[in-house]
């Protein structure tokens, strides 16, 4: 059993631990930025709602966001465990959290801050790829796929994510600093934040969240 939160700026390395660490504890994993891009894809309500937001580097209404996330952890697979990513990114949509998870009886056991600098945040982020298929991440320096354009899972086609530029990459560290900063100082003066150093190699922070989870 392993419910846990990953939070952390645009960049630090969430989806990449996020892949490692649900297949160690076999939960899933709950991204709402890659559900609102599966939303995007299939052109459904909820895409067309995301889109624009998305595009321009802002955040999704919280009415939005708050809604797929309880509608999510409500799902019989989320009984044994689950990793958050990417939410909570607002005090609102902490606060929500709190309710939904006290009103399904839930814990959390370990809520994560990734750490990394934003001189390394637009690297990341601009020379991030992504799979098509099966949203594998890879990077072109730091963590490049074996064979070019290829991802190495799946054999999926990798593209560059539209807010991947740098102008839209600035200004979602702005918003991140904004509106998502504060909540670091929420979770520890609960005493319950991790912080991890995210400016290491992608083994060596793996293996650091893990020693702070079991
Ligand atoms: P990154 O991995 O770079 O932090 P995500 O894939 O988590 O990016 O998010 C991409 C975009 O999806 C965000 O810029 C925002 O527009 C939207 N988004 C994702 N999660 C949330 C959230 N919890 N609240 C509001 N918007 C969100
Ligand atoms: P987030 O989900 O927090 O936005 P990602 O996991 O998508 O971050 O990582 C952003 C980019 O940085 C990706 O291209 C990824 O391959 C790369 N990356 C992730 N972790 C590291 C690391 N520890 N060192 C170097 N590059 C990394
Ligand atoms: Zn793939």
């Amino acid at each position: 059993m392993m419910r846990a939160i990953l939070m952390g700026p645009p960049g630090a390395g969430k989806g990449t631990q996020a892949e490692m660490l649900i297949e160690h504890f076999k939960i899933p994993h709950i991204s709402t930025g890659d559900m609102f891009r599966t939303a995007i894809k299939e052109r459904t309500p909820l895409g067309l709602k995301a889109k624009e937001y998305m595009d321009s580097g802002a955040l999704v209404p919280d009415e939005v966001t708050i809604g797929i996330v309880a509608d999510r952890l409500a799902q019989a697979d989320c009984l044994n465990g689950f990793l958050l990513d990417g939410f909570p990114r607002t005090a609102a949509q902490a606060d929500a959290l709190a309710k939904i998870l006290s009103d399904l009886n839930m814990g959390l056991d370990g809520i994560i801050n990734i750490e990394v600098e934003d001189a390394i945040l637009l690297e990341r982020l601009t020379g991030r790829r992504v799979c098509k298929q099966c949203s594998s991440t890879f990077h072109t320096v730091y963590h490049p796929s074996k064979e070019q354009g290829v991802c190495d899972k799946c054999g999926g086609e990798l593209y560059q994510r539209s807010d991947d530029t740098l102008e839209t990459a600035q200004n979602r560290l702005k918003v991140y600093n904004d509106q998502t900063e504060p909540l670091i100082a929420y979770y520890s003066e609960q005493g319950r934040l991790k912080r991890i150093q995210g400016d290491q190699e992608i083994g060596q922070v793996f293996r650091d969240v893990l020693d702070v989870l079991e």
